[in-house]
């Protein structure tokens, strides 16, 4: 997948959010994907740490190998939408960061 191809469906996702909240204005979106970004956040920490047998064994009895890969998704496409709904140029603060971080190894 581009990375374009990715923004054009946060662009998408971003209007289907709004229309699924009645009433919403970009500070309630704003503080909303805040919010499931912790949520995504703790299930992504859930299943790094079944992957690794870490949780209880009835936990692990009932966890799905596949939802790893889920979760990852999960976080990035929640942070992808709070930086949209920002106004955050995504692509740019990216570049700046890994020049930043190469920078570091020079
Ligand atoms: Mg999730």
């Amino acid at each position: 997948m581009e990375f374009q191809e990715l923004l054009k469906f946060i662009e998408i996702e971003s209007e289907r959010l709004r229309k699924c909240y009645s009433n919403i204005d970009n500070d309630k979106l704003i503080l909303a994907q805040t919010v499931k970004l912790t949520e995504e956040l703790g299930e992504l920490c859930s299943e790094v740490l079944a992957h690794k047998s870490l949780q209880r064994k009835q936990k692990l009895e009932n966890h799905d190998q596949e939802n790893i890969q889920e979760e990852f998704a999960d976080v990035l496409i929640v942070t992808l939408i709070l930086a949209k709904a920002m106004n955050i140029d995504i692509e740019k603060a990216l570049e700046n960061k890994i020049d930043k971080i190469n920078k570091r190894y020079e």
